[in-house]
């Protein structure tokens, strides 16, 4: 089972904890990503809303943690 999910913020997708996020974020919240960050979402890190902003890049740091976690080979 999933364990995780993806989040843009602070312009990079972060990796957050389903089990701390049960229900998705929403913006002006502020979330504690894989990496170890505390970041406030804004409406460009939502897809559904007129002000998101894609080109956002991956954090390798919550990649290599959501995949330590859920016993995953980690990307070469
Ligand atoms: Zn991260």
């Amino acid at each position: 089972m999933r364990q995780h999910r993806w989040q843009d913020a602070a312009g990079l997708r972060h990796a957050i904890s389903l089990q701390s996020y049960p229900l998705p974020p929403r913006p002006g919240e502020e979330i504690q990503t894989l990496c170890g960050e505390d970041l406030e979402l804004t409406e460009q890190d939502f897809p559904q809303l007129p002000q998101y902003q894609r080109l956002k890049g991956t954090c390798f740091t919550c990649q290599a943690e959501w995949r330590a976690r859920e016993s995953l080979r980690p990307v070469p």
